[in-house]
């Protein structure tokens, strides 16, 4: 034996701990998220048998507008709608609200460099509205009736939360521009915020009057999606209490459609022969899903549609020819109103006694993604509001009492009679009562608190959960009218 034999490695106790002690969790961790990934599967299969009643007749005479977050969207989830539309003599318009360009590598390859320069991502834009109209042309769309609006890729939760006024834009991070730098825009003097993309979609409902608006849906992954969604109900509430369009406004529906919530639409490629049913997270909320049956010939169109965004193609053939499939999903959302409670109902410190008699302004799904399965304190279930005359209450359920580790915020915007509302919204820091925790997080806040003069004439309200930083759960933002509930 060598002496150096004696200084062999050998593992010790405290390491082969320590070992396990690192292993655990990422044992737990890959099985829970294949329990879990086994479950969503089991979900979304089950969800596929689900008979869903079919919208209503497309007529002639019908306007559609199709509100689009990004170049593709349009065609992804309404390409059957858009030349049913049109075969039966109605009229179709979309708006495209962001050009899809926040994407460096593949704007990189594209441009063939190494690292994309602003300029480079304006020509990539340019490059994705071409495709959208060459696409929503192949489908009878005429090039006059595709609006750009060239809002910041990848920015308009920020736009939504952060930058809602003129004079407070937000600034790309890839064009580094702070309004659109793009030479097709619908409206070239707005800015980069909120109020200038909820005015700019209301006046293409203004000018368009349709008959049906079509928006993707606010309880989307995707941030861009899901504000574009609430932005949607924003403009249309917007363009419904305008005295000027009340002629026709009040025939007008919204309906929301589904383009990203976790790997779904499953399975991905092409299955021309399958339906599509809502994602199992978002089959039992609030939303009433109906469905359009294609023909044969509307899937061929669309399949033939999809395949000129050759710039996305080239990245997700699979997920884009996964839309392809027999019919298309549109949901409505029911219009919320608040709760107006006595005040004799509210306690000293200005919560409610009692919550149980009042339906939550919104649900959002348990366990649908594998963070939130291990963290259920921080897994949102609902969120509910009321009024007490000078006071909002707000109510956050979980799934399972919240840790010490968890923050839970709820943010409110409020709007005014003429639309406006503050730069940056109000967020109300939410935690448990008591010192044992719970599942229920309370706060009551006074409408002068939130910025507020006089009774606001909306709010919108939407929440989120974080762990050590980290986003865990997200509820939608959902805009709720009060005209009627507070009296100044
Ligand atoms: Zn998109």
């Amino acid at each position: 034996m060598n002496s150096s034999a004696s200084h062999r490695w050998k593992p010790s106790k405290l390491f082969e701990l320590a070992c396990l002690t690192l292993a655990f969790p990422a044992v737990y961790f890959a099985g829970a998220a294949y329990s879990f990934i086994s479950r969503d599967r089991g979900h979304n299969a089950s969800a596929s048998s689900v008979k869903l009643p079919l919208i209503a007749p497309s007529k002639s005479g019908d306007r559609v507008l199709v509100i689009a977050p990004h170049c593709d969207d349009e065609v992804l989830a309404c390409a059957g709608l858009i030349q049913r539309t049109i075969r039966t003599g109605g009229t179709v318009a979309t708006i495209v609200v962001t050009n899809g360009d926040g994407y460096p590598s593949a704007v990189a390859r594209q441009q063939r460099v190494v690292h994309a320069q602003p300029t480079d991502f304006v020509h990539f834009a340019e490059l994705r509205q071409t495709e959208s109209e060459k696409a929503l042309h192949s489908l009878g769309v005429t090039d006059s009736n595709v609006w750009f609006l060239g809002y910041p890729d990848g920015g308009m939760l920020t736009l939504w939360s952060k930058h809602w006024n003129h004079n407070l834009p937000y600034r790309s991070r890839f064009t580094m521009a702070n309004h659109s730098p793009y030479s097709r825009t619908y409206s070239p003097s707005s800015n980069y915020c909120g109020a200038d993309a909820a005015a700019d979609i209301a006046q293409a409902i203004r000018v368009f009057k349709p008959t049906l608006i079509v928006a993707a849906h606010p309880a989307e992954d995707h941030t861009d999606h899901a504000t574009v969604g609430a932005l949607a109900e924003l403009a249309w509430q917007m363009v419904e209490t305008d005295p000027t369009c009340k002629s026709w406004i009040s025939s007008t529906s919204i309906r929301h459609y589904v383009v990203h919530r976790g790997d779904w639409p499953m399975p991905q490629g092409l299955h021309r022969h399958l339906p599509l049913s809502p994602p199992a997270a978002m089959s039992n909320l609030d939303t009433d899903w109906s469905q359009l049956q294609l023909t044969s010939s509307e899937e061929s169109a669309k399949q033939r549609a999809i395949a000129l965004y050759q710039s996305q193609t080239a990245v997700m053939p699979a997920f884009m020819d996964a839309f392809v499939r027999t019919n298309e999903l549109y949901g409505e959302i029911p219009t919320r109103v608040l709760p107006a409670v006595a005040d004799s109902e509210t306690r000293a410190n200005g919560t409610l006694k009692s919550w149980q008699k009042i339906v939550p302004v919104m649900m959002d799904p348990a366990r649908d993604n594998v963070i939130r399965d291990l963290q259920g304190g921080a897994d949102i279930l609902a969120l509910s509001a009321a009024t007490s005359g000078s006071r909002l209450h707000l109510l956050l359920h979980t799934r399972r009492p919240v840790h010490a580790g968890v923050t839970a915020r709820i943010h409110v915007r409020c709007f005014d009679a003429h639309w406006r509302s503050s730069d940056v919204e109000y967020v109300c820091l939410v935690k448990p009562r008591g010192q044992s925790g719970g599942a229920q997080l309370e706060k009551s806040v006074t409408w002068h608190d939130l910025g507020q003069t006089s009774h606001p004439f909306a709010i919108a309200l939407w929440a989120n959960t974080e762990v050590a930083g980290v986003e865990v759960d997200r509820t939608e933002i959902r805009t709720i009218p009060l005209h009627g509930v507070l009296k100044p």
